[in-house]
């Protein structure tokens, strides 16, 4: 995104063009009640008394003659989305309807919004922090209710407030730090080098605990990819139908993923899973030869789980042992299915699966699924998530934190080591800069830009 005036008035349609109800058409900027006012005369002589209030009226054309048959929604200054003046018009659905006044609205002075600018809007304004902004887009995102409601917790500032608290701390423990290098020529005594210790390591715990918050929110945004490996006929897409009619499935849009029947979304408990059916991946060969093929070989290394399937009535073959040795340092959940067969004689798990998680099913008729689940869940640390505290929502996020926690790790063994003020000073001015740039304070164009790239056009 270039760096456009903020002062002009921009307009978008929020809603995507299409056979729908409704549409919504949005306006900001200063002013841009007056300028909507051009195209729908119960706005023109309106002030910020009559804000908020919903006007039902026609939009008119140059010539004064009716286009649609609207309502319309005035915000004034700073109570609005983006912290101005702002105006949403709700109007027919279609392709014609919103396309029209957005014309309309560019003939009498206003210019096109680019991908993010509303919200642009309200984070350089002021109302709301970067973290806040990236909720945002995770809640536009979000592929299931948990997801979302992580989300709405961000937007409701919960990790910006954290962050705060975290910087705050150090803050005055920078003071104090600082107070202690202008007073004393001496080294730091004994006593408030234990204070300034114990506060340090309280501000570095609590980080610690929101960067490990990463995992969830890695997993709730992009989800976890599971594999499914197994020879023939061992009951893999048997397997893959009775969780999609198990677990909810996710119609997505992710980049990369067609819905087919070899990759499936599922909601697992609130978080995303895409669940890979490697046999799928190759027209031909066995499964050993295919792990050897790059997609499956693939698959299975960017996988956060394998599920290694074999036939519990046929026992262990020749072909399991070979493909087992190929997976085995993955994470893995060993499945015997069909067991409502029977097992095999001398099937003995244990001693060909020492230390694996197994869990025995029938896809066939569905016992052992709930276990299954279970097992999953508990693999991939999903049954320890909560909402009780705020999550690190993205990459950028969690960078940053990484960075504040290295650091103060530093600062604290630097205190062990004995060293001097100005050293612990100069990590805790680091570890500040990080969350500065955390919550957006500091952060480069570069970096708004490729947050506020990816929204789309009138958000
Ligand atoms: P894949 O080649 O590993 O994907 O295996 P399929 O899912 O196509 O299953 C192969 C055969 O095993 C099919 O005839 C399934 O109906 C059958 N099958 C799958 N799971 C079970 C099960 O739990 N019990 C029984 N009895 N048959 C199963």
């Amino acid at each position: 995104m270039t760096n456009k005036s903020q002062n002009d008035n921009i307009v978008a349609g929020a809603t995507p063009p299409g056979r729908s109800a409704l549409a919504i058409v949005r306006v900001s900027g200063p002013g841009c009640v007056k300028l909507v006012g051009k195209i729908i005369p119960s706005l023109s002589n309106l002030t910020s008394k009559s804000a908020r209030r919903l006007h039902y009226d026609f939009v008119l054309d140059a010539d004064g003659n009716p286009i649609d048959e609207i309502t319309v929604i005035p915000w004034f200054a700073p109570k609005s989305y983006t912290a101005e003046e702002m105006v949403e018009i709700i109007c027919h659905g279609g392709f014609a309807a919103s396309r029209t006044i957005i014309d309309r609205l560019i003939e009498c002075g206003a210019r096109i919004a680019e991908p993010g600018e509303f919200t642009r809007r309200a984070f350089v304004n002021g109302r709301i922090s970067l973290s806040q902004a990236e909720a945002v887009i995770a809640a536009i995102e979000a592929k299931s209710e948990l997801a979302l409601k992580a989300a709405a917790r961000n937007l409701k500032g919960d990790l910006y407030r954290e962050i705060e608290r975290i910087r705050s701390g150090l803050g005055d423990t920078l003071t104090l730090i600082e107070a202690e290098i202008d007073f004393s020529e001496e080294e730091i005594d004994k006593t408030s080098s234990d204070k300034i210790a114990s506060a340090i390591k309280e501000q570095y715990d609590k980080s610690i605990e929101i960067l490990n918050s990463y995992d969830f929110g890695r997993g709730l945004n992009q989800g976890y990819r599971i594999a499914i490996v197994g020879r023939a006929n061992v009951g893999k897409s048997s397997l893959m139908n009775a969780l999609l009619k198990r677990d909810r499935a996710i119609v997505t849009e992710i980049p990369g993923t067609t819905r087919d029947t070899l990759t499936e979304w599922i909601d697992l408990d609130g978080f995303p899973i895409l669940l890979t059916d490697t046999a799928g991946l190759r027209e031909s060969g066995d499964m050993v030869e295919r792990i050897g093929q790059e997609r499956t070989r693939e698959e299975i290394e960017n996988s956060d789980l394998v599920i290694f399937m074999i036939d519990g009535s046929a026992g262990i073959t020749d072909e399991d042992r070979e493909i087992y040795r190929l997976i085995e340092e993955k994470s893995l959940l060993i499945v015997i299915n069909k067991i409502d067969l029977g097992l095999a004689d001398g099937l003995d798990l244990d001693s060909q699966f020492s230390g694996k998680e197994t869990v025995s099913i029938s896809a066939l008729n569905g016992t052992g699924l709930g276990e299954l689940e279970k097992k999953i869940e508990h693999i991939l640390s999903i049954d320890e998530f909560n909402l009780d505290t705020a999550i690190l929502a993205t990459e950028r996020q969690y960078r940053a934190m990484k960075n504040a926690c290295d650091v103060l790790g530093e600062a604290i063994s630097e205190i062990d080591r004995g060293s001097t003020e100005e050293v612990l000073a100069t990590f805790l001015r680091e570890a500040l800069d990080n969350l500065a740039e955390l919550v957006g304070e500091t952060t480069s164009d570069d970096i708004l830009n490729n947050i506020f790239d990816r929204f789309c056009v009138g958000k």
